[in-house]
């Protein structure tokens, strides 16, 4: 038995999510694909004007577009406890989101491959998520629009 932790976290458009656990890891040089670079800059200035020094590729996570075989994957964060991570955007699924949706599928996939998180399941009385980490097999829906996205980013780092 490895004493390392191996997660490979799925996560389809409805940000349904499933962990999974590999018998081995990833070993890849960590590369940041260039048409998902503005989301990670967006990402480490999100974290910036939190007071939080975020470099996604000093730490090596790799964030790249891929044709993810499993159907109505959109995202999927390959989490190891003693590796970087690695990211991959399901590219059909990217082509057809808009770019705020976009945002919120990497922003979400950083916060299992950077910031460590889980999913979060909280929801108001409306039933609105609370967190861009709920993993959309819960009961809650995401409202991540050009209003709400501040409250949801606040959230996202609020535990670093
Ligand atoms: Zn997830």
């Amino acid at each position: 038995m490895k004493n390392v932790i191996v997660l490979f976290i799925l996560c389809s458009l409805v940000w349904s999510c499933i962990d999974e656990e590999l018998s081995s890891g990833q070993s890849e040089t960590a590369q940041i694909q260039e048409e998902l670079q503005q989301f990670v800059s967006a990402f480490e200035g999100e974290a910036a004007v939190r007071g939080l020094r975020i470099d996604v590729a000093e730490l090596g996570v790799t964030v790249e577009l891929s044709d993810i075989p499993q159907d109505d994957v959109a995202g999927v964060c390959f989490y190891h406890s003693n590796q970087p991570g690695r990211i991959e955007i399901d590219a059909p699924f990217y082509n057809r989101m808009t770019t705020l949706e976009r945002e919120f599928v990497v922003f979400h996939e950083l916060g299992h491959c950077v910031l460590g998180r889980g999913h979060s399941e909280a929801q108001y009385n409306n039933g609105v998520c609370r967190s861009i980490m709920a993993s959309g097999t819960g009961t809650c829906f995401q409202r991540y629009n050009q209003q709400t996205r501040r409250v949801y980013i606040d959230e996202l780092f609020s535990n670093q």
